[in-house]
């Protein structure tokens, strides 16, 4: 699959997955924006696809919450690169705790990252790509966008909430050429992951390797991780596909755990 002088940002792409998709898409002959909180992190990863890709990649200070932020990190980009024609929203994190002392700030901000950041990238990007009649639109979401697990309310609250936002962008934009759908990877081993462990097993009074093997891995059918290589070749698959036979879906890679 080619993405040949496509444009495509990718949030949270300092790290994890979304980094792993940044190298996949422009290994596919896409140009990169690695848009991040973290922006020395973002400028390491854009650098180190540079050297691989030359000019492939470049860095975009973005808080995906803050809506002046993310229109002028997607107008730097349309300033550079001249349009933007893929999408990935995926920037996240994870708080896990029993809804009982689940602070309201907490709620509020997993809320924001996931589903504010998803809906103000969507906003500010979707004009660029009706004015061209193409994209594709990707949300991070999760197996947690189908099931619940215990501690992790605000977490399973805005991952289904991506599917929603999905298929309402669907019937709004397909009509003009743009395409959305959601991945939902199982756990995959990032940053986002290891800090939970000890989070978990602290909270659920159990050793951290049982976390790993029962908690996470349980219910997959071989109690392997799903890899951020996995998810950027689905990611890949998405951005690359044709037609608007593909538009408003949901699609699971997570070893079996959830299969619905
Ligand atoms: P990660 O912690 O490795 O990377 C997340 C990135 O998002 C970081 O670079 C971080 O700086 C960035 N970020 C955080 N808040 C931001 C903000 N407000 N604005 C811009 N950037 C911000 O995590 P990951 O595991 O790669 O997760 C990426 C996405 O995949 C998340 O949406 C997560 O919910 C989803 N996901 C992860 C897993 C998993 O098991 N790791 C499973 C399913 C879904």
């Amino acid at each position: 699959m080619d993405l040949t002088n496509k444009i495509a940002i990718v949030t949270g792409a300092a790290s994890g997955i979304g980094l792993a998709i940044a190298k996949r898409y422009a290994a596919a002959g896409a140009k990169v924006a690695i848009a991040d909180l973290m922006l020395e992190a973002a400028e390491a990863a854009a650098a180190g696809i540079n050297a691989d890709h030359p000019g492939a990649a470049m860095a975009v200070a973005m808080n995906v919450t803050d809506e002046d932020q993310v229109n002028a990190g997607v107008a730097a980009v349309v300033a550079a690169w001249g349009s933007v024609d893929i999408l990935v929203s995926n920037a996240g994190i994870q708080i896990v705790n029993p809804i009982e002392a689940f602070a309201f700030a907490d709620w509020k901000k997993m809320l924001a990252i996931h589903l504010d950041g998803a809906f103000l990238t969507t906003k500010a990007v979707i004009p660029h790509m009706y004015k061209q009649g193409s994209g594709a639109i990707l949300y991070m979401g999760s197996v947690h966008s189908k099931e619940a697990s215990p501690l992790k309310s605000a977490y399973v609250t805005a991952k289904h909430g991506l599917l929603g936002l999905c298929r309402t962008v669907a019937k709004e934009a397909s009509p003009k050429g743009v395409r959305t759908n959601v991945i939902c990877p199982g756990f995959v081993r990032t940053p986002l992951v290891d800090k939970q462990i000890p989070e978990q097993a602290k909270e659920l009074g159990i050793s951290e390797d049982e976390v790993v093997k029962k908690v996470m891995l349980g219910q997959t059918v071989d109690g392997e991780f799903t890899t951020v290589e996995d998810i950027a070749e689905l990611a890949l698959f998405f951005a690359a596909f044709p037609s608007n036979a593909l538009t408003g879906q949901s699609l699971v890679a997570s070893h079996g755990w959830s299969m619905g």
